[in-house]
């Protein structure tokens, strides 16, 4: 057995509504704001998707999603030869760590961020460097001098999850213009589509030009396809053949692949989605207590507090389930009814 597995945990899910219900005595109806899911779920042609190929279950899904390929390949302006697929981002991550990451290597990410950056660099026995957040974001001066001859991979994700903030395209730019070009920076966009910030940098168009910056994005929030598991990268097509070496044969299912293609083309219903969340989002800022919560670009906010138990509770018994962590809690943004009852909690919370 890997000696570093020893250091890391399984993936621990927080208790389900039921348990939760029975534990806190709860009566009404409980939601799920736990882990940034889109609580209007998927377009409905998505469900139709389905139902037109539920007759080719038997079948093995076209090895590397050819369809889908074609799909991201239009709507994104990007050669078919720079995607690969995995079954959610959390495949990709592990794909790409696996495929690049050997003993000795480092990888930099920040502090506060998506932990599965870390959980796959440790388990190829590579070191992680994480670099304190700068006023709550992403510092990426600190992370730039943190690359040094052993760095494999530089992990970056905007706007970041937990925390919900972002860096401009003005930032990025001159980041991406220091970082040796041997190294890839990887920028997780799960969340691109519900940034409003004009000055949110315009990843694709960067690649045209810095050819080691590449681009990861999921069907799992905004699309709201969670539940059936697809994400991607977007990088130069060598490297992109190489990691398609580690690709399970038939990792993105059939289902799946159709699914996120009616989601993709559907850009009327997502736009419905991301402006419903926008307006949502805003009526938490407006509130003086807001001072304790992060500026968030996402469909999440997080709140400052040193009470996050007491105030996970507090939540919990209006019928919300959040994520707390050590320094605070992250909320996901729910429908009107439930921020409007998590909005009382935040008001009259003793941070
Ligand atoms: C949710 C999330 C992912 C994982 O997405 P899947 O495609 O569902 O695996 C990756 N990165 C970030 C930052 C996320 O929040």
């Amino acid at each position: 057995m890997k000696s570093q597995l020893n250091q890391l945990c399984a993936y621990e899910p927080g208790l389900s509504p039921e348990a939760l219900k029975k534990e806190y005595g709860i009566e009404g109806e409980l939601f799920k704001l736990a882990s940034n899911e889109n609580l209007y779920g998927p377009t409905p042609k998505a469900k139709e998707a389905i139902k037109q190929h539920l007759d080719e279950l038997y079948y093995y899904p076209e090895s590397g999603s050819p369809s889908l390929r074609k799909a991201i390949s239009k709507h994104l302006n990007v050669d078919e030869s720079r995607i690969l697929f995995g079954a959610g981002l959390d495949e990709v991550i592990l794909m790409i760590s696996r495929a690049v990451l050997t003993p000795g290597d480092k990888i930099v990410t920040s502090e506060a961020t998506f932990g599965q950056y870390y959980h796959n660099a440790i388990v190829e026995s590579a070191e992680v460097v994480q670099v304190p957040l700068k006023e709550g974001g992403f510092d990426l001066e600190g992370i730039l001098q943190s690359i040094d001859d052993h760095t494999a991979l530089v992990w970056l994700c905007n706007p970041n999850n937990p925390t919900g903030t972002y860096f401009d395209q003005e930032t990025l730019n001159d980041f991406l213009e220091r970082v040796p070009s041997h190294i890839p920076v990887l920028i997780d966009e799960a969340y691109v589509e519900f940034v409003t910030a004009p000055d949110f940098p315009n990843t694709l168009e960067l690649q045209e030009t810095i050819e080691n910056a590449f681009l990861l994005r999921t069907f799992s929030k905004a699309y709201g396809l969670a539940g059936l598991r697809v994400g991607y990268v977007v990088a130069s097509s060598d490297a992109i053949e190489k990691w398609n070496i580690i690709r399970p044969p038939f990792n993105v299912t059939r289902i799946s692949e159709y699914a996120a293609i009616a989601a993709l083309e559907d850009q009327a219903y997502l736009k419905e989605i991301t402006h419903k969340n926008a307006i949502e989002r805003e009526k938490f800022y407006q509130i003086p207590q807001s001072k304790h919560f992060l500026p968030s670009q996402t469909n999440f906010i997080f709140v400052k507090t040193n009470n996050s138990k007491a105030l996970y509770d507090e939540l919990l018994k209006v019928g919300c389930i959040t994520r707390p962590f050590p320094d605070g809690v992250r909320i996901t943004i729910g429908f009107p009814e439930q921020n409007k009852k998590m909005l009382e909690v935040l008001k009259d919370f003793n941070y």
